[in-house]
């Protein structure tokens, strides 16, 4: 049996990983030149998602990705800020929590390892045919290719999720993200926020504007050295990921058509009321680090008919970064189905039996990824919003200070 898998991100990857440690023959098929050409920075692995890892990944990939990241040591906490800088609410993370934090590149490179003969980079796959004997995957700038499954691993604007579907398989949440990396200079230091030390921190701004802000630190962390994979990659600086988020009609221009330093411009027009050191980290942006991100929703989650074509991730359930779980599904989708893939006769009964459990965990993420979003519109309201910055978040805090120090008594 052999894989067609489109798409070598997060999700595709880890699939090729797993299907290679299981022995069934996999091709990967990705338009990039390599996994360092990704857009995106820091990226939040559940528990959930490192687990999957764990069963489905031999060791050693598991062991890189930690020692590439950081862990739940930092994340402490989770900041609820006003636009003037200060925390509003303080939110402790559920103790014993497991979590990784990663760069893109690093994870993407360390899922790529060992597997130079299997990943075809800079292929830019169009269609597939789908006959009784198997598939045939045509490509732009390639000659076509026959697999007997097609999995579609091909992120959020899926051509594999659009014709298996007969419709896009995501549709606009109506909010575009600026997202960005900034060095952390002694300047940037010292101007933060502390609590920003403990863990990422969400900005609630005036109009409906609201911005995530997250230290990617690894200074301090233990390298692992030998082997493939885990000989990479701690040379990433310390740096600052900030994402700022608003409905498309506060745009003074499509986001998706602007360059980099226009996108930069373009944020510091949204939050011009905002605190200076807010501002300050977008003004000292890393040169071509900014791009637009627009938030998507699935289309519909709901079952469909092939006997030999797939999907995973962003191609099947896109959701918006606000609960940090697009990542994570991807890979436990990868995970799952190469365990069916492997222990089912009919791989057309793996591919259902997939669905069938898919179509259980994903809905959840996406509505995880809800309620900020209804959150930040709702505090577009002037009035809404300063009721929960005066009155709701304080009185939150001096619950959650109460509760922690009651336990700690107790
Ligand atoms: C700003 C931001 C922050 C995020 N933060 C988090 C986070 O903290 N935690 C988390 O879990 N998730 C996060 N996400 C979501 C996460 O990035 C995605 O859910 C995840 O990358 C999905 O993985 P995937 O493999 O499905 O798709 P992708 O990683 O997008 O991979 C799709 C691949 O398909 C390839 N491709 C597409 N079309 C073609 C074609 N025609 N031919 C060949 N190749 C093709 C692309 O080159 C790409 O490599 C974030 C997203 C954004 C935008």
């Amino acid at each position: 049996m052999r894989i067609g898998i489109i798409g070598g991100g997060i999700g595709g990857l880890t699939l090729a990983q797993a299907l290679r440690a299981k022995n069934i023959d996999v091709i990967v098929f990705d338009r990039d030149p390599g996994p360092w050409r990704t857009p995106g920075y820091r990226l939040h692995l559940s528990g959930e998602a490192l687990s999957a890892l764990r069963q489905g990944l031999p060791e050693r990939f598991e062991q890189a990705i930690r020692a590439s990241g950081t862990g739940p040591e930092a994340f402490r906490t989770f900041s609820i800020m006003d636009h003037r800088g200060k925390t509003q609410f303080l939110i402790p993370s559920p103790a014993g929590e497991d979590l990784a934090m990663i760069g893109r590149v690093p994870l993407r490179t360390i899922l790529a390892a060992e597997m130079e003969d299997i990943i075809r980079w800079g292929v830019r796959y169009e269609r597939y045919e789908e006959r009784e004997s198997g598939v045939r995957l045509y490509f732009n700038n390639a000659a076509s290719e026959k697999v007997d499954i097609l999995v579609g691993a091909d992120g959020v604007r899926s051509l594999v999720g659009r014709q298996l579907l007969g419709r896009p398989s995501a549709k606009s949440a109506g909010i575009i993200g600026i997202a960005g990396k900034t060095l952390l200079t002694d300047a940037i230091r010292i101007s933060l926020n502390k609590d920003l030390y403990q863990g990422p921190g969400f900005v609630i701004g005036p109009k409906g504007v609201g911005a995530f802000y997250t230290i990617h630190d690894l200074s301090g962390g233990s390298v692992l050295d030998g082997g493939t994979t885990n000989s990479l990659i701690r040379t990433e600086e310390p740096y600052m990921v900030w994402s700022v988020a608003a409905p498309l009609s506060i745009y003074s221009a499509d986001p998706a058509k602007l360059t980099s330093g226009q996108l930069m411009e373009e944020t510091l027009r949204l939050i011009r009321d905002w605190s200076p050191v807010y501002r300050q980290i977008v003004q000292q942006a890393t040169p071509n680090s900014a791009a637009a991100f627009p938030f998507w929703f699935p289309a519909a989650l709901a079952p469909w008919m092939s006997r030999r074509v797939t999907l995973i991730g962003d191609a099947i359930h896109p959701m918006p970064p606000t609960a940090g779980l697009g990542a994570s599904t991807a890979i436990i989708d990868a995970v799952t189905l190469a365990q069916l893939l492997a222990t089912t006769t009919d791989a057309a009964d793996a591919l259902k039996a997939y669905q069938t459990e898919m179509l259980k965990y994903a809905p959840r993420a996406v509505d995880e990824a809800r309620p900020p979003l209804i959150w930040q519109q709702r505090f577009a309201n002037p009035l809404l919003r300063v009721t929960a910055m005066q009155v709701f978040f304080p009185a939150a805090n001096a619950f959650v200070k109460w509760k922690t120090q009651f336990k700690s008594r107790t």
